[in-house]
């Protein structure tokens, strides 16, 4: 394989060299069940145990309140499901927002067909869901908000302390998706007022398939997945012992290394912004300059396809990601971006970076060598961008 530059961290990461030796002896040495009584499994128990720990400390939750899922798409649908099930007595309406992740939205779609009523808040043109939107959406029966800390595809930050102080002034509860979040930026969930937390290994360094709940003491909601008694009977199936044990890790070595991750990121990223808005005309950087995820860009080019110009950078190596859904053959434009605006014909211009600690400056400039040369090639085929520039000579 060709020398790859990796731009698609939120899509998911590498497991880091640490992650992964700590996960090996528990395929084939230490593979007792934790649920078994003999010694052998208490290995496999303390293991557990130790993850949990180290999930928690990166979220400032107590230990027996985070609870190992098959992932964060499983910990959004628990997290909604449930609440929605459980609370159905004191009311039937809940309120998200257009920019969530589909793992979300669907959830939400789901429990409209199931006679609940779904209110999907508008981001302002920046991404951020303000707490005066939020506020105004709330009605007697609303017993649910699931906002997400951070969007995956635009980056912005959203303000989740004050969301969390509406919910608890109402007393409704407060989910929130942090998949994009978790290990990116500091979280705690008593002092941001969360009532439940989705997380996901692969998104910070960890393994595919595990994810966790934070579900804050005094609420009650039952179990998405039934049967055996694991994780304080609310989450069935044989623990995922190595994965679960890789997520510990994974949650231990992002908390000790935050800072100097994000400082690094940070400077790459608006070093990215900067050059490419004023290098490369009709460009323009979608969501919010400030409250943004240390390795988030998110770019549109005007007279530009977003999914030409992924696959001829894919032919120079690069990886990176539009927000477009491909559904039934024709190609949508990111329902982000039409959520905070954007035209369809500028959303289908617009391309994803996401930077992790292991890109460099120079890997950046080559990007941004590539991306000038590339767009100057497709708007010269381009007629209507020809058009365009002819008439405003
Ligand atoms: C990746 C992602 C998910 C889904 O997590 P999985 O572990 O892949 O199921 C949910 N929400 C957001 C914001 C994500 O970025």
């Amino acid at each position: 394989m060709k020398q790859m530059i990796y731009l698609d961290h939120a899509a998911t990461t590498a497991v880091r060299p640490e992650v992964l030796d700590a996960m090996i002896p528990y395929f084939s040495q230490k593979y007792g069940n934790p649920s078994s009584i003999y010694d052998f499994a208490s290995i496999s128990k303390t293991a557990l145990r130790t993850a949990r720990n180290a999930v928690a400390s990166l979220i400032g939750a107590d230990e027996r309140d985070v609870y190992f899922t098959g992932g964060g798409s499983e910990a959004d649908n628990w997290a909604i499901k449930c609440c929605a099930e459980s609370y159905s007595s004191k009311g039937r309406h809940i309120i998200t927002s257009k920019i969530e992740h589909h793992a979300v939205l669907y959830t939400c779609q789901y429990l409209e067909r199931c006679g609940y009523t779904v209110t999907y808040l508008t981001p302002n043109e920046l991404g951020i869901i303000t707490p005066q939107a939020l506020q105004a959406a709330i009605r007697p029966d609303t017993i649910l908000v699931s906002i997400m800390t951070a969007n995956n595809e635009i980056g912005t930050i959203q303000p989740i302390q004050k969301l969390g102080q509406i919910c608890k002034e109402h007393n409704i509860l407060f989910h929130t998706d942090a998949v994009q979040a978790l290990g990116q930026i500091s979280l705690d969930v008593k002092q941001m007022n969360i009532d439940l937390l989705s997380g996901s290994a692969h998104k910070l360094q960890g393994p595919k398939g595990v994810g966790c709940l934070y579900i804050r003491p005094g609420i009650s909601i039952g179990p998405l997945i039934h049967g055996g008694g694991q994780e304080r009977h609310r989450r069935a199936g044989t623990e995922n012992v190595p994965g679960i044990v890789g997520f510990g890790k994974a949650a231990e070595l992002a908390l000790t290394h935050m800072d100097e991750k994000s400082e690094k990121e940070k400077k790459l990223r608006d070093y990215f912004i900067q050059s490419v808005l004023e290098r490369i005309p009709f460009s323009r950087l979608n969501g919010c300059p400030k409250n943004r995820l240390p390795g988030n860009v998110n770019f549109s080019f005007q007279f530009i396809d977003g999914e030409s110009l992924l696959i001829m950078l894919d032919m120079e190596g690069i990886c990176a990601s539009s927000g477009s859904a491909c559904t039934s053959g024709s190609v949508d434009p990111s329902h982000v971006l039409t959520a905070i605006g954007l035209p369809d014909e500028i959303a289908r211009g617009s391309i994803r970076f996401t930077i992790g600690e292991e890109n460099t400056k120079e890997e950046i400039d080559y990007v941004i060598d590539k991306l000038d040369s590339i767009i100057s090639r497709l708007r010269s085929m381009n007629p209507v961008y020809q058009t365009f520039t002819s008439k405003s000579r």
